[in-house]
């Protein structure tokens, strides 16, 4: 049997999680924290699970009520638009199949989708699968050697210019970004709405690590921007919203009559999320609602908890000869190990950032992600001096990953 659409991709995130599993001591590769949500959303489900019998069956199939209403409520103050809860969200499993349901509704065959790279491993073959044929534009660092943030990398607008077409339906964007944790500032939204207006097309901004910005970063909703809430899928997850990323309910947030298409692939594909999952992460938006802007809130705990993390593995990474990229928001540091001199003699034939992560895993017991997988062909090998870390992790396994790169320097 031959012809299958996206039979030649390479699935990394899975090949380096069974790597990770089979050989590392440390997991510094795959995005999840290993430390508990919160209490008020863990005491959320087991009240879902016990408050009577309709938790435990199916629900609405767009989105359970008191999900989308809550989700409404809180994101209509943070667009500054009001959103329908029945209209204008679907609630998926994790923003995965957020992003699936957009894909394959909104992209016929033919239709050119822009990526900006580096990006989040499965836009390029969920693309493919509708049909559709990715553009891809780099972030590129504005002067090498000297790049310190991941604001320093950014996209040429006249690159940007280049890139659209009459066949051009969608662009992707994923701020804050993984893996970089590059988070765009309003001017950098700006020319992107500018000229996605200018070509009427359509905006798919991953937003997850919508609350994990540092050092005074802002994240933009680029939804929020004049004329672009009627052309802009935002998407959010409750995983890495309340560090339950097992929970996987997701959602998408755009205008009705965008997301009429997303709900007609949805319930003929998925139907609907776990009830009691929902639930539970309505009553945390419920509860974030009322304590928003406050040191009571997650969103405020969370990222003061990862600064000290991603300042801690800075330190660290610098220490064994590693230079950071420090992240302006997400939970992903990259580094670029050109100056260290190991390698993995057994696969010339493949990049220099996979051999090294390989190595890592195998003879350190550390795992990471290489960066270049989260790049087209055509523009990874331009990018493949970079690892990722994860640092949403717990302080005794940071410590494990130092012990292990301190042996090593
Ligand atoms: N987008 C990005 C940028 C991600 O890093 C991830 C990984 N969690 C997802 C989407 C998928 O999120 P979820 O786990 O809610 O499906
Ligand atoms: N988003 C997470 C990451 O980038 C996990 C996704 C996955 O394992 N497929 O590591």
């Amino acid at each position: 049997l031959t012809g299958f659409l996206v039979s030649g991709n390479r699935l990394y995130m899975v090949e380096f999680t069974q790597l990770a599993a089979a050989y590392s001591k440390v997991n510094l590769g795959q995005g999840f924290p290993d430390f508990a949500p919160p209490k008020f959303v863990q005491e959320a489900f087991c009240h879902a699970l016990n408050e009577g019998p309709m938790m435990h069956q199916y629900t609405r199939a767009f989105g359970h009520v008191p999900l989308v209403k809550s989700l409404a409520k809180f994101f209509s103050r943070v667009i500054g638009h009001e959103i329908d809860p029945l209209e204008d969200i679907l609630v998926t499993v994790g923003a995965y199949q957020a992003l699936f349901s957009a894909f394959q509704a909104l992209i016929n065959e033919g239709d050119e989708v822009i990526i900006v790279e580096p990006f989040f491993d499965c836009y390029q073959p969920m693309v493919k699968m509708a049909g559709g044929q990715p553009v891809y534009i780099p972030l590129r660092p504005v002067s090498d050697g000297s790049v310190l943030s991941s604001g320093d990398w950014v996209l040429s607008p006249e690159e940007l210019a280049s890139k659209f077409t009459p066949r051009t339906k969608a662009l992707v964007i994923n701020t804050p970004n993984n893996p970089l944790g590059k988070v765009y500032k309003t001017e950098e939204l700006q020319m992107i709405a500018d000229l996605c207006i200018k070509h009427d097309v359509l905006v798919i901004s991953d937003e997850v690590y919508e609350w994990l910005t540092y050092d005074g970063a802002k994240h933009v909703k680029i939804a929020s921007l004049p004329g672009m809430w009627e052309r802009t899928i935002t998407i959010g997850s409750g995983g890495k919203t309340f560090s339950a990323t097992g929970w996987k309910v997701g959602w998408a947030i755009s205008s009705g009559h965008i997301i009429k298409h997303m709900k007609t692939i949805h319930q003929n594909t998925v139907y609907h999320c776990a009830t009691p999952a929902q639930e539970a992460v309505a009553r945390g938006f419920e509860r974030e609602y009322e304590v928003f802007g406050t040191p009571e809130s997650y969103f405020q705990q969370l990222p003061a908890m990862l600064h000290h993390k991603k300042n801690k593995l800075a330190s660290l990474l610098k220490s064994v000869g590693l230079k950071p990229i420090m992240p302006e928001g997400g939970y992903f540091m990259t580094a670029d190990f050109s100056s260290i001199n190991c390698d993995d003699p057994s696969s010339k034939d493949e990049a220099k950032d996979f051999r090294f992560v390989k190595w890592l895993i195998k003879e350190k017991g550390l795992a990471t992600i290489p960066v270049s997988a989260f790049y087209s062909p055509e523009h990874g090998k331009e990018f493949d001096k970079y690892i990722r870390f994860c640092f949403v992790k717990e302080e005794a396994t940071l410590d494990a990953a130092a012990e292990i790169l301190k042996k090593w320097s």
